[in-house]
């Protein structure tokens, strides 16, 4: 299959990026993270969560965020909605894309989204019909669909379940997540394909963590299977507060650099985001996984340093 001459980058920097970092990152920090964000050009922003305060306090400032977060045309700005109470806080902002999320496996439901299958599916589908009616476009979240951290394997028939159901509630798009990092590029292209093959009518976005070092290699995978939309943060920040040993999403810069370098045009200016990626190494004090920063854009040209 010929690869997808241009790919949607969806940053989530400001929102998996940041919700299990371990001090609180203030209301300023994040808007500040959103300006290099929105300047580098991004089309599409998934910007915070609607998660309760309770179990992800580093989102209870969602409404502020998307209030004061800079906006641009064309730019789609997206949240994530767990429940009915989240999309009534979703549709008293400005967002245009709400993200429902469910786990493939029952127990990364059970144990860590605090509802089984069943009931986040229900809750979900309760959510998706009020988020329809408000004008907002839904995406589908599909959780652990490359493998569970308590289960293993996930079969893809449990993916297809979520995917179907996600369908039927009018989902304009489906994101499979490899939530702990644990998938390479060989799963990825037989679960892209399995789920194409089952809903060719399904739009397929992907969403990976770097956690053992195959992230940008299983976005090869997914761009050689057809997939033109990946979630990526700045820096690779991430982590989830409720997946054991889960680690930063892959880095944006890394994976707009690898694409570019292949030709593949994402729309995104590569020295504004390294500015932003050098924004977020100083409100988190650290370096951080993506390498791009501390290695340079390459250079190709003759006499260039
Ligand atoms: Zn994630």
């Amino acid at each position: 299959m010929p690869i997808p001459t241009e790919i949607t980058i969806v940053e989530v920097g400001t929102r998996d990026g940041i919700q299990a970092e371990k001090r609180p990152v203030t209301t300023e920090e994040k808007l500040c993270l959103l300006e290099y964000i929105v300047a580098a050009g991004f089309r599409r922003i998934e910007a915070t969560s609607f998660v309760h305060p309770k179990h992800v306090p580093q989102m209870a400032d969602a409404e502020e965020v998307l209030a004061r977060m800079p906006r641009r045309a064309g730019l789609e700005v997206e949240a994530l909605v767990p429940n009915v109470r989240g999309m009534e806080r979703a549709l008293r902002c400005e967002i245009d894309t709400a993200t429902l999320f469910v786990a493939a496996s029952e127990s990364f439901n059970e144990k860590n989204l605090r509802a089984g299958s069943a009931a986040m599916l229900k809750a979900g589908a309760e959510a998706a019909k009020m988020g329809l009616a408000g004008g907002l476009k839904l995406r589908g979240g599909v959780v652990t669909a490359f493998g569970c951290p308590y289960e293993g394997r996930v079969p893809f028939e449990a993916v297809e379940r979520v995917v179907g159901a996600y369908m039927e509630m009018g989902c304009a798009e489906v994101n499979l997540a490899d939530t702990t990092g644990m998938t390479n590029p060989s799963a990825v292209s037989r679960l892209v394909e399995h789920i194409a093959g089952k809903f060719p009518t399904a739009r397929l976005g992907l969403h990976f963590h770097n956690t053992r070092g195959a992230g940008l290699a299983n976005v090869l995978s997914g761009v050689q299977a057809g997939v033109d939309t990946f979630d990526t943060s700045l820096g690779g920040l991430g982590g989830c507060p409720f997946a054991p040993r889960a680690t930063g999403n892959i880095a944006t810069e890394d994976t707009v650099n690898m694409l570019a370098e292949m030709g593949v045009e994402t729309g995104i200016d590569l020295p504004k985001l390294l500015e932003g990626v050098a924004c977020a190494e100083e409100i988190f004090d650290r370096q951080l996984p993506g390498q791009l920063l501390h290695a340079g854009v390459p250079e190709w040209e003759a006499g260039a340093v």
